[in-house]
């Protein structure tokens, strides 16, 4: 029995926050907070439970999350605002005693920039503070973390190559919109792409490097390879591993949409003068494109998140391993009036916090995913609308 803060109130603080009331067992209290009171009061409204309330805070403000902490007493925050907020947030968990969970590491607002860096460097203050933190627990990293963990417990002696590949085949029927947060989403795909290969880092043009793969249930999708941040923390926490890569898909129009907005300025994330006014393009665009959380009622089809991974098996001989979930659109909308990238980030964060309560990921100091027992998170995730499924020699396609 604990109490929870949640902090941010979109897309996937809305799947945590419906996800967490399913357990009252677990989530004693739960309280949902952001900026915008009237947000995350529409949110606790529509779940309707006596133990869900809402707060306001601003989460760029330590003394304001300091006062938000010390008037709730939770145990743990689970952070989903913006990575931009990873940083005060875990400040202010260090000066009130609480643990910590995110999705996203932290990012410079002036900087697309993506490392551990930042936040391994608090590893030492929550060690000696007896607090934990979980950096990281949603699908893309976080079960990707999982999956390759229990990868690495159940069947290879020595992992060699890892993919880990995201397809999205849903169709909002919009022109162009992202899946989550527009900013943090454009930042992370028009940045190069970077891959680790021999015990260094390969770095290619944007979306340079892709080929057609082929997802369970949804057949070949053309797939780019990005950087994504949990190559950083895999490849050191399973030093085996000669190369890894992340492929992500993207539908032809999409892409002919973004090279129009990166063609034309408008993913600049500098500051311009408009009328006299300071405004960033990015952040200009994100007001007028649609808001990912309303993308959920017409979306249809699945996305498919998973990881493929060859080496050597416990008994020395060459293995090919897949592990991925598929999820639907129209189910995790069914459940909580939010599309399935929302779902598949929202739950396993909500997992993560259930894991830690429970007193089966519990390690004080900052840790990544793959630090923890997979085998408790993966069996809780499949009861809570990610069940996963895996196979063995197969062809891998990459
Ligand atoms: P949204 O933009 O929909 O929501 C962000 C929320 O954060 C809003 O409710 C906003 O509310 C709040 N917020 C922003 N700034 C502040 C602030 N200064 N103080 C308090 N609250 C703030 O984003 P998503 O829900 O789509 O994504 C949330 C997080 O999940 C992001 O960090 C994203 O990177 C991560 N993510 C991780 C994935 C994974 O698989 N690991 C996949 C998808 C997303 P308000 O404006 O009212 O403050």
């Amino acid at each position: 029995m604990a109490k929870v803060v949640i902090i941010g109130c979109g897309g996937v603080g809305t799947v945590v926050a419906h996800k967490c009331a399913q357990h009252p067992d677990v989530f004693s209290e739960i309280v949902i907070a952001s900026r915008t009171r009237s947000k995350c009061e529409a949110v606790v409204e529509t779940i309707g439970k006596p133990n869900v309330s809402a707060d306001v805070v601003d989460a760029d403000s330590v003394p304001q999350l300091v006062e938000l902490f010390n008037r709730h007493k939770p145990q743990l925050v689970i952070n989903v605002a913006l990575p931009y907020q990873d940083l005060t947030i875990m400040d202010a968990c260090l000066i009130c005693g609480v643990n910590y969970l995110d999705t996203a590491n932290y990012e410079p607002k002036d900087v697309a920039h993506f490392e551990y860096s930042w936040q391994w460097a608090y590893k030492q203050r929550f060690e000696e503070a007896g607090l934990t933190a979980i950096l990281g627990c949603g699908f893309d990293p976080g079960v990707s973390g999982v999956f390759t963990a229990y990868a690495a417990k159940h069947h290879f002696s020595e992992m060699e190559y890892l993919d880990i590949v995201d397809c999205n085949a849903g169709d909002h029927g919009k022109a162009f919109a992202t899946n989550f947060n527009p900013e943090i989403n454009i930042r992370e795909i028009t940045q190069n792409g970077r891959y680790y290969q021999d015990g260094k880092w390969v770095t290619t043009g944007p979306l340079e490097i892709h080929k057609t793969l082929t997802y369970p249930n949804i057949g070949g999708r053309e797939s780019y390879l990005l950087y994504h941040e949990e190559l950083e923390s895999l490849v050191k926490n399973f030093p085996s591993i000669k190369r890894a890569r992340f492929w992500m898909t993207f539908g032809q129009e999409y892409l002919t949409h973004l090279r129009v907005i990166q063609d034309i300025g408008m993913a600049r994330i500098d500051e311009i003068d408009y009328n006299g006014q300071k405004i960033v393009p990015l952040q200009f665009l994100k007001a007028v494109l649609p808001n990912p959380q309303d993308l959920g009622e017409n979306y249809h089809g699945e996305t498919s998140i998973g990881c493929r991974i060859s080496g050597k098996d416990k008994e020395g001989k060459p293995l090919t391993y897949y592990i991925w979930n598929n999820c639907s659109h129209e189910a995790a909308y069914k459940e909580t009036g939010m599309q399935a990238v929302s779902y598949t980030t929202g739950v396993p964060a909500m997992v993560g916090a259930m894991m830690f309560l429970t007193g089966k990921w519990v390690k004080p100091g900052v840790n990544n995913v793959e630090e923890f027992d997979p085998d408790p998170f993966l069996a809780e995730l499949a009861k809570d609308g990610l069940p996963w499924n895996e196979t063995f020699n197969q062809d891998l396609e990459v």
